[in-house]
């Protein structure tokens, strides 16, 4: 049985006082915000999630877009991805956060769900989603049946004897690559993180995605200033055109100097246990020029340490090809 309440902008402390009372605001969390829903009401009609209480937050003033003092970027929580992915100022200077956004999901399901969701939503396990299996991240010390059974789409990089879920975001790739930081409200105040510290790799504890702890709600996603004359793409690959997944992904974003990379900022999606940036790509890249072999270089480097299952090893040479696509298309002109 859950509960379903609407919190009013005034009721914003109250809403995280409450859910600030609760063991976790991880995996069995007993009270979650509701953003679009997209995630949260798909996984309580599977049972997967079985919060008492659902507190809405969709009334909350938190869905502006704002220029920072800096230069950057204000995007609110609320902010629903499809807005984001419009918007005139990360069209002409995120372009990478607009490619990934329009790469995910379709456009009613882009309509419906928020920045703050989206960086919360789930892995596609076939195993977390289905309760009569055994799964660490929904019951931890199960097991993980994907690691010997079914792990075609699962993660090449970053995971564990534990787990080895993909995160399934494109926006958050997007995000790893532009530096963005995440701010959070908690009963503690407000805090930021910068993004590449947000989610957690499974280690032992992938019922553990994320550092929020209870009542925490993140209020907005923070993006730098742009950085001039950059050339951004994102590049996903995935079974089929659209409303998939993606097999590998790549956030590139790169400046060029007299002919040779000056600059590089790379995440790869689809292949991660979180949102996956390549410093080892980026070593690879900075002060050469733009040539396959180099990109090829860069792309071998960022696989390196990738970690086949039975199903998966594909995915070593598919994100390879991924990201030495993308570099070729960021620099072509
Ligand atoms: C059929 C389908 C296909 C999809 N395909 C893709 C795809 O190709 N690529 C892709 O990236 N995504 C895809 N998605 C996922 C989609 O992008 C996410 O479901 C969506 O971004 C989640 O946002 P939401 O607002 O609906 O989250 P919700 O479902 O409302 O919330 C998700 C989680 O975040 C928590 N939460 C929400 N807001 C806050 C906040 N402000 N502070 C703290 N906690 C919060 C909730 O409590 C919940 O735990 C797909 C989804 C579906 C259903
Ligand atoms: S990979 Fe992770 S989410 Fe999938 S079954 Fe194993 S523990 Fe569960």
């Amino acid at each position: 049985m859950h509960t379903f309440e609407f919190i009013r902008p005034a009721d914003q402390a109250a809403a995280i006082a409450t859910a600030a009372q609760t063991k976790t605001a991880q995996q069995g969390a007993e009270v979650r915000f509701l953003g679009g829903g997209t995630t949260l009401i798909d996984l309580m009609k599977l049972n997967v999630e079985t919060p008492a209480r659902v507190l809405d937050i969709n009334r909350l003033p938190l869905d502006k877009i704002e220029a920072t003092s800096d230069g950057g970027l204000q995007i609110g929580a609320m902010v629903r991805n499809s807005d984001l992915a419009y918007h005139a100022k990360v069209q002409k200077d995120y372009s990478v956060l607009s490619q990934a956004i329009l790469e995910g999901a379709s456009a009613q399901i882009r309509n419906m769900a928020t920045v703050g969701g989206n960086l919360l939503q789930r892995t596609r396990c076939v195993y977390f989603r289905d309760t009569a299996m055994t799964c660490n991240k929904r019951e931890p010390g199960s097991g993980c049946p994907a690691i010997t059974g079914h792990n075609r789409t699962l993660a090449i990089l970053g995971g564990s004897d534990h787990c080895i879920a993909t995160n399934p975001s494109d926006m958050c790739v997007a995000l790893a690559a532009l530096e963005a930081t995440v701010q959070i409200q908690g009963t503690k105040g407000s805090r930021a993180v910068a993004f590449g510290d947000f989610h957690l790799l499974p280690a032992s504890t992938p019922n553990r995605e994320t550092v929020l702890e209870p009542g925490d709600l993140i209020t907005h996603v923070i993006l730098p200033a742009p950085i001039a004359g950059s050339k951004q793409v994102y590049l996903k690959l995935r079974d089929r055109a659209s409303y998939e997944f993606a097999l590998a992904s790549a956030a590139v974003v790169l400046t060029i100097s007299s002919g040779k990379i000056s600059r590089t900022q790379i995440a790869l999606g689809g292949v991660g246990t979180k949102p996956w940036r390549s410093p080892e790509a980026e070593a690879a890249l900075a002060g050469k020029p733009t040539t396959d072999a180099i990109f090829r270089e860069a792309a071998e480097a960022a696989l390196r340490g990738a970690k086949p299952q039975s199903e998966n090893k594909f995915k070593i040479e598919l994100a390879k090809r991924c990201l030495t696509h993308a570099l070729r298309i960021a620099t072509a002109n």
